[in-house]
């Protein structure tokens, strides 16, 4: 944790009166619940600040907050905070260079620097984690409701799969733990978060039927859109399965390959051994040490990486 820059991104909150938080593409409960936690920290503290998310729906997010409806003018005069995003083309609206000043705060191994302030802390398995250093540094002046306590939460159950993934250290519990001090209930988290469809269930039984494995341990499979069409299922209901895939113990590697609007092919990586983040980068992706995303545009470049990702699971075998 650098005590300096959360004292400085303090500072410029305090200073600035309209505060626009961006997150990236595709949100996840990561960017969304680093987000609304942050607006509510804000607003709570400084009610008469106005504090707007700039951000897509993530239909199973919606318990968590809404996005607001930001007008070219409202960049005038703003202090732009990005949350959970390495990259400027990851950011969802790329009005985010029109404010006074930009933040940048995230937990991604960095692909590049940007913003006025970089705080970047990878030691934090999730972005909220940060969200809630900073709440803790300033805890003598900073207030949170029980609605930022249930979206911190939120980002921080999905993106440590519910306090599983490596990362997660007396850190987590010491700052999930203040969420309970601000009123947190987890029932509607979990009611909402495990929730699944009819159609999904179904298209979850074809999935687990079809995927493959390469020689040397890469469980795989690709998502076309006549799979989503036949099973009445959303690209993010179909990939949100990943992890159905990371139960083969001879299976250290394991990647979901879509095909999104435009024929545009990306892989969702994840790993229980090797670093996978060398990988993603040369495929125009990156992530963590052992989660990834990857813009890969065709379905050739897919076979290309499932070859290095199976030379990979050769190669973590043989050094065991
Ligand atoms: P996902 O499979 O989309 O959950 O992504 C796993 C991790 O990699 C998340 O932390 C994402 O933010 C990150 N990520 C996904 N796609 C990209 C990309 N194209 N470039 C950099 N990071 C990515």
């Amino acid at each position: 944790m650098d005590k300096n820059k959360l004292s400085d991104i303090y500072a410029k909150i305090k200073d600035f009166n309209k505060i626009i938080i961006s997150v990236h593409k595709r949100p996840d409960g990561d960017c969304l619940g680093s987000a609304y936690g942050l607006k509510d920290i804000i607003k709570t503290t400084w009610p008469n600040k106005e504090v707007l998310v700039s951000a897509e729906v993530a239909s199973y997010l919606k318990f968590i907050g809404k996005p607001d409806d930001i007008k070219d003018k409202d960049y005038n005069g703003a202090l732009v905070i990005s949350v959970d995003t390495a990259a400027r083309n990851r950011i969802y609206d790329q009005r985010f260079d029109k404010g006074d000043m930009l933040i940048k705060i995230d937990h991604h191994i960095p692909v590049e620097n940007f913003g006025d302030i970089d705080y970047v802390d990878t030691g934090r398995p999730s972005c909220t984690l940060i969200i809630m250093d900073l709440f803790n540094e300033f805890s003598d002046k900073l207030k949170m409701t029980k609605v930022g306590a249930k979206a911190l939460y939120t980002g921080t159950l999905t993106d440590t799969g519910r306090f599983k993934y490596s990362g997660v250290d007396g850190d987590t519990f010491r700052s999930v733990s203040v969420l309970f001090d601000q009123g947190l209930l987890t029932k509607e988290i979990y009611d909402n978060l495990d929730v699944r469809t009819m159609e999904l269930t179904k298209y979850k039984g074809y999935f687990l039927q079809h995927f493959k494995k390469t020689p040397n341990g890469v469980a795989y499979i690709n998502i076309l859109p006549k799979h989503i069409k036949k099973f009445k299922v959303s690209l993010g209901e179909a990939t949100s399965l990943v992890n159905e895939l990371g139960y083969f113990d001879d299976c250290p590697i394991w990647i979901l390959f879509a095909e999104y609007e435009g024929k545009i092919v990306r892989a969702r990586m994840r790993s229980k051994g090797p670093a996978i983040d060398k990988l993603a980068n040369k495929y125009d992706g990156g992530g963590h040490r052992l989660a990834c995303g990857a813009n890969l545009g065709t379905w050739k470049r897919s076979k290309l990486l499932l070859e290095e990702a199976d030379a990979l699971a050769k190669q973590y075998k043989e050094e065991l």
